[in-house]
């Protein structure tokens, strides 16, 4: 059966309503309703894909689903926050059925119970155009503890949590690139385009020593210069300091040029943080404390742009600017 065969009511309680939380009112009333917490603050995000543009059309709904939730959540992380809700809008084509649709829901299902989080309200309409997504997360920080990106200052160590490049190689192996690469290499790093892991538990817990953050979506040397510009300070990153993954690596043994590219590619979703120096201890807890890398690349300078440098300090020339779309 065709989605919009269902009717919007009958979208809506089939596929939406299971996914209500206690302020969604079961998503039957006019709109949600949130408490407040004393001494915190709201922090609101909100992303749109389009199909055939952030995302194809053949690509499995739950992981469409996973993807456009978790891309919100990683801005919530670079705020500082800890996620708690979300209102989803679908316009949607009528040859996606309910079939794509329960895929779809089942996608953040699974993301929600995981994150913690729950639907509070939002839209669901036809289109005759292609499906657009949009969807906006609230979450929730200590008032004062958030983490913007205008507090980088000179001296300040900069910071990346996981791993740099795979999305980027997850794409290019998408496109038909490496073809002779291992199986289990290629998994990982389509994988990590296609569902990106938010650093939902990091954020929130390296916001007390953070002077900046931001999550890598545009690629890192791209967003560490939105660092740059709003702090009114220089970077410079080492580049063989970046952290690669496993597949990166073999991929990077086989093919030397491509490793400045995997600084300037997009779609990682790592936090990028700038702190002091004397906070690398309080740095290192945390990284064994969450079991996940946070390794220093470079550090912040007075002036202004973004250098990439080898170990002996020569410039890297490279495209800064990441690409993220098909
Ligand atoms: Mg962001």
């Amino acid at each position: 059966m065709a989605a919009d065969e269902l009717g919007e009511f009958e979208r809506i309680r089939r596929f939406f309503a299971p996914l209500a939380g206690p302020g969604g009112l079961g998503l039957l009333d006019d709109a949600a309703l949130v408490d407040c917490r004393a001494g915190r603050r709201l922090v609101v995000t909100a992303d749109a894909i389009v199909a055939g543009v952030h995302y194809l059309s053949d690509d499995p709904p739950e992981l469409v689903a996973k993807k456009l939730l978790r891309v919100n959540l990683s801005d919530l992380a670079a705020m500082g926050a800890r996620p708690l809700h979300y209102l989803l809008t679908t316009a949607l084509p009528a040859e996606l059925g309910s079939a794509w649709l329960a895929g779809f829901a089942q996608g953040l299902d699974e993301d929600q119970r995981r994150f913690g989080i729950d639907l509070l309200g939002g839209d669901s309409v036809s289109t005759t155009g292609p499906a657009v997504l949009s969807l906006t997360a609230i979450g929730e920080v200590g008032a004062g503890m958030e983490v913007r990106r205008n507090g980088a200052r000179s001296g300040d160590l900069v910071w990346v949590s996981g791993t740099i490049g795979d999305a980027f190689l997850g794409l290019s192996l998408l496109r038909g690139g490496y073809p002779g690469l291992a199986s289990e290499h290629r998994a990982s790093l389509i994988g990590r385009f296609r569902v990106p892991e938010p650093r939902t538990e990091l954020g929130p817990l390296v916001s007390g020593i953070a002077h900046a953050m931001i999550d890598v979506s545009d690629g890192l040397l791209a967003d560490l210069g939105h660092i740059c510009e709003t702090s009114g300070v220089a970077a410079v990153i080492e580049l063989a300091s970046v952290p690669l993954s496993p597949a990166a690596r073999v991929i990077v043994a086989g093919d030397p040029d491509i490793q400045p590219r995997l600084a300037a590619g997009g779609d990682d979703y790592e936090l990028l943080v700038a702190a002091p120096g004397g906070s690398s201890g309080a740095i290192a807890a945390m990284s064994s404390r969450l079991g996940l890398p946070l390794t220093m690349i470079g550090k912040i300078e007075a002036g202004s742009g973004v250098r990439l440098v080898d170990t002996d300090g020569r410039v890297i020339p490279c495209d800064k600017t990441g690409y993220r779309h098909f």
